[in-house]
């Protein structure tokens, strides 16, 4: 994917914790700053207060714990300031991308008379204080409805390619953005309040991880359009079939049979399923891509999840 030079991008939608030991206790993380540095910081696990979950539904809300402080290693708003520095830098193309979802969903909500509320993402390495409590890298990417912010340690891109075995790259990053920001959609929306079962092949959790995947797809089938201001050129410029297929690698090799065949005991165990197989992760991506249309996202509604 490419991005237009000369667009100007807004990195206030991103709040980068990385190095800053915004987790617990104030550490500082040795060599902070930078990405794939995970084997080198030392956390405790704040596993008393629970697992959060990486779908929307269900997340305990923990008053006591702050979200994580914003004490910044890198200064991504003088760093990342026009498309060119998207097409040059990781951490720019991924501020390019979130804007780019975020100003979809601006438009879209504003076309049905409502309004959006922008959510911040967290970039953060290790662990992390959430309004959803205290949650360490391992989760992988999440969204907390409590705080309306979604949290990434940028690490998991790259495990997604040496332990998922993913093809990676920037598009199929964004798809990963894209489907947390389809559950900022739900929040906003009363979506995420109707999940009582959390697992099974037709859950509740299941039919909302499988929106927000077809959530993720509608903002790609807009992506080229979404402009960088009000009237202003679109933020990306192109988007490739290369890319559309990375993101539906990713969507594979994160469904759950996927996962409990390659990653767990090697046994599907379909009971367990908290956010969909792969083919359906692949199908409701490519619905939300074909339709360009999120009431295309019916999951709740439909007795054919794929
Ligand atoms: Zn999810």
């Amino acid at each position: 994917m490419e991005f237009n030079d000369d667009v100007s991008l807004d990195a206030s939608q991103v709040q980068d914790t990385r190095g800053s030991g915004g987790g617990i206790g104030g550490r500082v993380a040795l060599g902070g700053g930078g990405i794939g540095i995970l084997g080198a910081i030392i956390y405790f696990v704040l596993s008393q207060l629970g697992g959060l979950p990486t779908g929307g539904g269900g997340v305990p809300s923990l008053g006591s714990l702050e979200s994580g402080q914003a004490v910044t290693s890198t200064d991504l708003s003088a760093e990342c300031r026009t498309g060119a520095d998207a097409n040059k830098s990781d951490d720019c193309a991924l501020v390019a991308v979130i804007n780019s979802i975020q100003g979809y969903w601006t438009d879209q909500f504003a076309r049905s008379g409502t309004k959006y509320q922008l959510a911040p993402t967290n970039f953060f390495t290790g662990s992390v204080r959430t309004g959803c409590g205290g949650a360490t890298a391992d989760v992988g990417p999440f969204y907390c409805p409590a705080d309306s912010e979604v949290y990434i340690d940028l690490s998991f891109f790259q495990e997604l390619q040496t332990r998922f075995g993913a093809q990676g790259g920037t598009f199929a990053e964004a798809y990963v953005l894209a489907h947390e920001y389809g559950h900022h959609v739900q929040n906003l929306l009363g979506t995420s309040g109707r999940v009582r079962e959390g697992t099974g092949p037709t859950s509740d959790g299941v039919r909302l991880e499988l929106q927000a995947d077809c959530y993720a797809g509608v903002w790609a089938n807009h992506a080229t359009t979404v402009p960088s201001s009000p009237g202003g050129k679109p933020l990306i410029k192109s988007i490739s079939q290369d890319d559309i297929s990375r993101a539906l690698d990713v969507a594979a090799r994160i469904g759950d049979d996927y996962i409990q065949k390659n990653l767990g005991g090697g046994q599907v165990d379909e009971s367990q399923f908290s956010h969909g197989s792969s083919a359906q992760r692949e199908k409701w991506f490519s619905t939300g891509l074909e339709t360009g249309n999120p009431t295309s996202c019916n999951t709740f509604e439909t007795n054919n999840l794929g």
